[in-house]
């Protein structure tokens, strides 16, 4: 092993990052390159986060993947050609591993092996790693880059182990595939992941029960094979393109599609209705989540969101002929309030004879018995139950994590009552140890791919700064969780996200919080606020101090 300058005595490693995914690989580059020594743990057998476990049928990432790739090698950048507008988890994985080759950062990966617990001592400042393969490595620093939607959640229905079929989760899907041909099979949830699993699977079942609570805003993504020309025309703007997307105003999702160019910047309230239709129509035939990009105050004031969110039911109205069935599928809540959900063919699944739709908005889900589902008199017979139903999103991950920090505390017991972080970067009783794309961050909002990047290269500075200045340990203060957990408070409530319920706010997974979950102020904000805390020496909110070196 190199050692590197500064290192901490007895320790293995400057830093252990936990996780493979996009974050995860910005940060093993990046500490590499600036000379820590460093190793990666990855849990599954391969690198690509999210995309290793969700291969279910017919996912597609949903922003553009010229656009959703690291940009912080020209080589990669330029070597690397995407087949598709939006990719599916096959190639975001190929991707992955080619990021992993081409930056020869494959010798300080190792997969396959589980974090099973970190531990902190409190007296040399250093963490202790205890991995599924029985070895236990010491690092002065930790990142964690494990993923904001990565704990897979099941509503606990009553009889739930009775089931006598096979059941699946959207996000532990097998790699060999489940071949569904003419079987009964049932899906729970219409969120990203079910309607992506619903348009595909239709046209295999033999039956296809889809049980349906809250009826999203389901846009067409209009994928297609890339068109060289545009990849080509990408490749030799990308410096600006990707500055520009950076740069981009509400919480930066905005950007979302390289074609349809420059943010919008005007009130919605300001636009007469010819401006509206104009706009609108051009980011429907564009596609995607286009719609992000659109008049700043949707977000903020319902007048304004109501022309989107009208303008869109009638879009999703018109596509489906039932009109009882319109009636059903139709959101009625503020447009982006909740993720717009990208889709191919979705509405017109349910013109199938082998498609029955489930009302649960009245009554839901009693429970699983051993031959499928009942909801109130009617038992649903299947051989196949998929979930659908999400993750426990932001906190879910650590809180599964077996870390001990200070006084053995855990972030299941620290995050309990909510998300107690500052920045969005670290946790009080966790010192030294760096949360990516989670917690507190503005990460549901924003391209995370970018977030990650910019997080993980202000952790960068932070480390080398303290390296150069012998200091060998850096927490929040409790005080600075509160203040932080109060600024994502004040920016959702400035919102109009509280109308609806939604993982951006824990309102999926029963009990869960939504303090301090998600900063809401946008990228830019979020940056300045980084910045700030870089230019201040880490005063504000941060306790630096040097221990004696571990012996
Ligand atoms: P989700 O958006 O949280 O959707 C979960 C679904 O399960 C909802 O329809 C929910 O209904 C339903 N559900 C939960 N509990 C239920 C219960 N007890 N009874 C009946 N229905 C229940 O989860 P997701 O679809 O996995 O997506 C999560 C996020 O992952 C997305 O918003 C997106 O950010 C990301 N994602 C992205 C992609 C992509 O890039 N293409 C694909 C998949 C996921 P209610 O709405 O009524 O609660």
């Amino acid at each position: 092993m190199t050692e590197s300058p500064g290192k901490t005595p007895n320790t293995d490693y400057d830093v252990i990052i936990v996780g493979a995914g996009f974050g995860g690989l910005t940060a093993l580059h990046r500490m590499r390159e600036l000379g820590f020594s460093v190793r990666l743990f990855e849990a599954a057998p391969n690198v690509g986060g999210t995309w290793y476990w969700n291969q279910y049928p017919g996912l597609k990432v949903d922003v553009e993947s010229i656009e959703y790739s690291l940009s912080f090698s020209h080589v990669v950048e330029q070597e690397w050609t995407w087949s598709e507008r939006y990719s599916g988890p096959q190639e975001l994985c190929r991707y992955a591993n080619f990021v992993a080759d081409r930056l020869d950062l494959r010798r300080d990966i190792q997969t396959g092996t589980r974090i099973d617990v970190a531990e902190f001592d409190e007296d040399t400042g250093v963490w202790a790693l205890s991995t599924s393969g029985g070895e236990t490595l010491r690092s002065r620093f930790v990142m964690m880059c494990t993923g904001m939607l990565n704990q897979p959640i099941k509503p606990q229905f009553p009889g739930l182990d009775s089931f006598e079929g096979t059941q699946y989760h959207s996000a532990r899907w097998p790699k060999e595939g489940v071949d569904f041909t003419g079987k009964r099979v049932g899906v729970i949830g219409t969120g990203s992941s079910g309607v992506q699993i619903i348009s595909t699977i239709a046209s295999e079942v033999g039956h296809l029960h889809v049980f349906h609570r809250t009826p999203g805003y389901c846009l067409p993504l209009r994928n297609h094979a890339m068109p060289e020309e545009y990849s080509t025309r990408v490749k030799a703007n990308y410096g600006a393109w990707r500055a520009a997307e950076r740069y981009n105003s509400f919480g930066g999702w905005v950007a979302l599609n390289y074609e349809i160019g420059e943010p919008v910047t005007g009130s919605a309230l300001d636009a007469t209705p010819e401006e509206h239709q104009e706009l609108f129509d051009e980011r429907w035939k564009s596609g995607g989540l286009s719609f992000y990009n659109v008049y700043p105050d949707t977000y903020t004031d319902l007048e304004a969101n109501a022309v989107l969110s009208q303008y869109l039911q009638a879009k999703i109205s018109e596509r489906i002929k039932d009109p009882k069935l319109a009636e059903i599928l139709t959101p009625k809540y503020p447009v982006l309030t909740k993720r717009l959900i990208a889709e191919t063919n979705y509405y017109e699944v349910y013109e199938q004879d082998n498609v029955e739709l489930v009302d649960l908005r009245e009554n839901g889900i009693d429970e699983i018995t051993p031959k499928g589902v009942r909801v109130g008199d009617t038992e649903y017979e299947l051989d196949s139950l998929v979930f659908a139903t999400g993750f426990d999103a932001m906190i879910g991950s650590l809180k599964a994590m077996d870390v001990r920090g200070r006084n053995g505390l855990t972030f299941s017991e620290h995050w309990d009552d909510g998300a107690r972080t500052h920045m969005g970067l670290m946790s009080a009783g966790f010192p030294n140890l760096f949360i990516i794309n989670a917690a507190g961050s503005p990460a549901p909002l924003f391209q995370p791919i970018i977030l990650g990047q910019e997080q993980v290269q202000w952790v960068a500075r932070l480390i080398t700064k303290l390296t150069e200045r012998n200091i060998n340990c850096i927490e929040p203060t409790s005080e600075a969780e509160d203040i932080w957990g109060g600024l994502c408070e004040e920016t959702v409530t400035a919102t109009l996200f509280p109308l609806t319920d939604s993982w951006y706010l824990g309102k999926n997974v029963p009990g869960k919080s939504r303090t301090g979950l998600a900063y809401f102020g946008g990228m830019e904000n979020y940056r300045q606020i980084m910045t700030d805390a870089e230019v201040g020496d880490y005063s504000d909110g941060f306790v630096l101090s040097t221990l004696p070196a571990s012996n």
